[in-house]
Order: C-alpha cells, then sequence, then structure tokens
C-alpha cells in the first residue's frame, strides 16, 4: 500500500508535535477526580476565560461534553431542539435518547444554520400531553455542512427566542475556533448566548484527547456527577490536559493557515473539470464537492488518490470531503491537486464506461 503523505481525512487525525510532547511531559499531576490536579484546573480556567464562563470541566471527548450538557439541562422525556445535521443526531450512538432519554426536535437549516423564526415555530406551548421544549443546541462551525459559519447575529436571535420560552442553549463548539477565528470576533461572543459551550482540543488543535465543557458553577457542579457516572473521571490527567495549555497557547490563531489552505483546495478543485464546488461555501477547515462530472463516482477517486498517497473521503455517491488541518501544508494541498487532477485526466480516457 502506498504511503498515505497527504491526509485529508479529517481533522482529528493530527499527531502531538515533539513540542507539544515536551510540553506533556513536563506537567505537574495530581488526582483530578478530587479535583486536585494543577494542569487540569490552569486548563479550566484558561477555558472558562476565553469562554467568559464561571467555570469549566474537563472531558474525555466531544460527544461526552454534549452528552453530559444533555444530561445535566434535561429530564427524561424532555425536547432538545437542533438542527437536522447536528453531531449528536448521527455520531453519538442515540446518546440523547439512551443518557439523558430526551427527545430531539431537528430542525431544516440553511447549512446547519437554523432561524429564530424556526425555533419559534417549533417550540411548543405549554401542554399536559407534549413533551416538554428544553433546549437548543447549535452546532458551531456545522460539521456535516461542511463547517458553515453560524453567524454571530443569528446565534444571539436563536438564543433570544429560547430565552424568552424559558429554554437553555447549548453551543457544541467542537470547531467554535474555527469560527471565531475566522470571523474575528471572540469566542466570548458566542459564548455569552449560551448556558453551556464547549470546545474540542482534538480538531484541528492538534492534541491527541479532550474537550472542555464550560458554564456557569451551578452547570459545572453538576456535569461533574455526570461525568463521574459515564465513568469520565480520569486521575493525572494533567499529562493530557497540558496538551490543551499548549494548544491554547499556540495553535489557536494558525487555524487561519488552514482556513487558507481550505480555500485554496477549494480554488483548484474548482478548475477541475467535472468537480462541482463553490469556493465561497468553504468557510472554515472543511471542503465538500461533488464529483459528478467527473465519469468517476466518489469512492472510484478515494480509492485512486489512495494509490497516490493522498487521502480524502467519499460522503455521498458522488460526494467527497476534505479537510485541512495543522499536519498538512501549502505543498501538501498542492500535491493533493495535482494527484486529483491526475486521476480525473487518467479516467476521461475511460469516462465511455459510463456514458
Ligand atoms: C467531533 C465532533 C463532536 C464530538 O467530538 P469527539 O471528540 O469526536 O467525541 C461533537 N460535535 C461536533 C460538531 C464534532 O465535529
Amino acid at each position: 500500500m502506498t504511503a498515505i503523505r497527504v491526509d485529508l481525512w479529517g481533522d482529528s487525525i493530527t499527531r502531538p508535535s515533539s513540542d507539544m510532547k515536551r510540553f506533556m511531559m513536563a506537567a505537574e499531576v495530581g488526582n483530578e477526580v478530587e479535583g486536585e490536579d494543577p494542569t487540569t484546573i490552569r486548563l479550566c480556567e484558561m477555558v472558562a476565560d476565553l469562554l467568559g464562563k464561571e467555570a469549566a470541566l474537563f472531558v474525555t471527548s466531544g460527544t461526552m461534553a454534549n452528552e453530559v450538557a444533555f444530561l445535566v439541562h434535561c429530564r427524561r422525556g424532555d425536547e432538545i431542539i437542533l438542527d437536522r445535521s447536528a453531531h449528536p443526531l448521527h455520531t453519538e450512538v442515540g446518546g440523547p435518547a439512551a443518557l439523558s432519554g430526551a427527545i430531539t426536535r431537528p430542525l431544516d437549516g440553511a447549512r446547519g444554520v437554523f432561524t429564530a423564526a424556526q425555533l419559534e415555530a417549533a417550540i411548543r406551548p405549554p401542554s399536559r400531553q407534549a413533551p416538554r421544549p428544553r433546549l437548543v443546541s447549535i452546532e458551531q462551525t456545522s460539521n456535516l455542512h461542511g463547517g458553515a459559519i453560524w453567524p454571530l447575529e443569528a446565534v444571539e436571535a436563536v438564543a433570544a427566542v429560547a430565552r424568552r420560552h424559558g429554554l437553555a442553549v447549548h453551543l457544541d463548539g467542537a470547531r467554535l475556533l474555527n469560527a471565531t477565528v475566522a470571523l474575528g470576533v471572540p469566542p466570548k461572543a458566542f459564548a455569552a448566548a449560551a448556558d453551556s459551550v464547549f470546545i474540542a482540543l482534538t480538531k484541528g488543535l492538534g492534541c491527541p484527547i479532550g474537550s472542555v465543557l464550560a458554564g456557569s458553577r451551578a452547570f459545572i457542579d453538576e456535569a461533574w456527577r455526570w461525568r463521574q457516572q459515564l465513568g469520565g473521571g480520569m486521575r493525572q490527567v494533567g499529562i493530557i490536559a497540558a496538551a490543551g495549555i499548549y494548544a491554547l497557547e499556540n495553535n489557536v490563531e494558525r487555524l487561519a493557515e488552514d482556513h487558507d489552505n481550505a480555500q485554496h483546495l477549494a480554488r483548484g478543485l474548482a478548475d477541475i473539470p467535472g468537480v462541482e464546488i463553490d469556493p465561497a461555501q468553504v468557510e472554515t477547515n472543511i471542503v465538500h464537492f461533488g464529483v459528478a462530472g467527473s465519469g468517476l463516482a466518489a469512492t472510484e477517486i478515494r480509492d485512486a488518490l489512495l494509490t497516490e498517497g493522498v487521502r480524502m473521503r467519499a460522503i455521498a455517491p458522488m460526494g467527497m470531503r476534505a479537510l485541512t488541518h495543522m499536519d498538512v501544508s501549502r505543498a501538501g494541498i498542492d500535491e493533493a491537486l495535482t494527484a486529483f487532477r491526475r486521476v480525473v485526466d487518467r479516467a476521461s480516457g475511460t469516462s465511455q464506461r459510463y456514458a
């Protein structure tokens, strides 16, 4: 098998750099389950500060952050309103149903972004029969919609409706920092609209493990208990929390490079005959495109690219996905584009197969 030289499979595949690993090795640690790990305490203070919240909690994953937040906000039979594409609906093994027992109410947003009016229309009036609407969850940026950004005004408008009806607001900020770097808006501005918010350390920030969930002191006190019940209490966890500190100090501003590389990839793909993409829709580090005009199925392109040392995903019969991240340079993007062109050119000789 050809070694993969340019891996655009996802932004969670980054490996910790030597500097990050050195920083992790030097971390002071303690028993985090008793709140005695100084490095994790510092990371949580940094994230709470970044997001303008009273407190924060280190958790194993973004999935645990969402599910713990739902457990704090919702009782069994309560309703969570979120976009149809939202991560908890597709990639958390039915977590909302299995754990908090909440029912989910999907909305059809525009590329993951629903409006205040859509929310308003979905909120049920108080009733003895209906589930109780309890929480609105917003995903920034929208993963399944190619990293689309929720504008600040859209988040604020949705949050205002939620509050007027007594619903809480959760921000799935797995890639919140991609949005804030792209917009030049501080993360606090988005977090201010939410009661709970998390950021992933493993999506684009270069850490091997972890997410950090933030909210009020009371929210985090409850989150701490649910994390323990889910078996997410870790002991000398400062050794990995240190990676988060390193990432927040070194790897946030550079997300702009990933966005530039994604634009470069999108423009290059747009020039390849048979590829359908609007580079203006590539707002952050996720690139979605169609290949219907290429004469090849997405899986055929994916497999042919692998033999060229380039990895992307086929996400639909004619749809593909590539993510930029800190382990892929501009030269790597150029290499991927050259390989892509070669694959499509080669196919054009055999395209009568598909005619
Ligand atoms: C990746 C992701 C998660 C979950 O994070 P894990 O650490 O993989 O569990 C949640 N929400 C969004 C939007 C994500 O992209």
